[in-house]
């Protein structure tokens, strides 16, 4: 059950929102302010977050470049205003939807169960018939499945994002580790190990190295 937390000052609003949101099969919670949503979403982080912009506290923009500092969770605004300048920098900083006030509360759950479907698209990652399952840190070819380290996840999902391209190994270092990229051969030992567990399901065409340039993840043509 996906669990949404409402952060909505207009008690009226908000009652008929939850309503809906619990009817729909939502786990659905209330942050009557943006002090309390931002300690909800700090000690018990929800699937997705509704948020208000118009709040007594916090402004939402506020909330939003706060939640956005560490953290990629669906956000869908509600805006009072018109103004277009407004809603595409909310958009630029962060926020996956939005929708004006007044708004039908159906379109509301339409768009929140859009927003969860494309996330839930997100956790998987496929190079043909190749599959990586970035919840469940697992790769699959047909029957064939095998378990992934958190490294050697990214190392492969990184690749995955734009198959046939050709990533330098400063690159992968960077992606995997961020600044820290250790300065040891630890890239290496990662990318032999994911080769092996590729070559476990029978993939193991699929990671090319391309000499002096990096690496590459592709379906192999016979
Ligand atoms: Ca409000």
């Amino acid at each position: 059950m996906a669990r949404v937390l409402l952060i909505e000052d207009d008690r009226e609003l908000a009652k008929v929102l939850l309503g809906l949101l619990s009817r729909a099969g939502f786990e659905a919670r209330l942050a009557e302010n943006g002090v309390r949503g931002l300690v909800a979403l700090r000690e018990d982080p929800p699937d997705l977050v509704v948020l208000d912009l118009g709040l007594p506290d916090l402004a939402g923009d506020e909330i939003l470049a706060r939640l956005r500092a560490t953290s990629d969770l669906p956000v869908l605004v509600l805006t009072a205003t018109r103004d277009l300048e407004r809603k595409v920098r909310l958009l630029r900083e962060g926020a996956d939807d939005y929708l004006e006030k007044p708004f039908h509360p159906e379109e509301l759950l339409a768009r929140i169960e859009a927003l969860l479907r494309r996330r839930a698209a997100g956790k998987r990652m496929a190079v043909g018939p190749l599959v990586l399952d970035l919840e469940a840190g697992r790769a699959r070819l047909g029957e064939a499945e095998v378990a992934l380290s958190p490294r050697e996840l990214a190392i492969a999902a990184l690749l995955a994002r734009r198959p046939g391209r050709v990533y330098g190994k400063e690159e992968i270092a960077e992606a995997v580790w961020g600044e820290d990229a250790p300065r040891s051969n630890a890239l290496e030992v990662h990318l032999a190990k994911l080769r092996a567990k590729l070559a476990e399901i029978g993939a193991e065409g699929y990671l090319r190295t391309v000499r002096g340039r990096g690496y590459a993840l592709l379906e192999p043509r016979e």
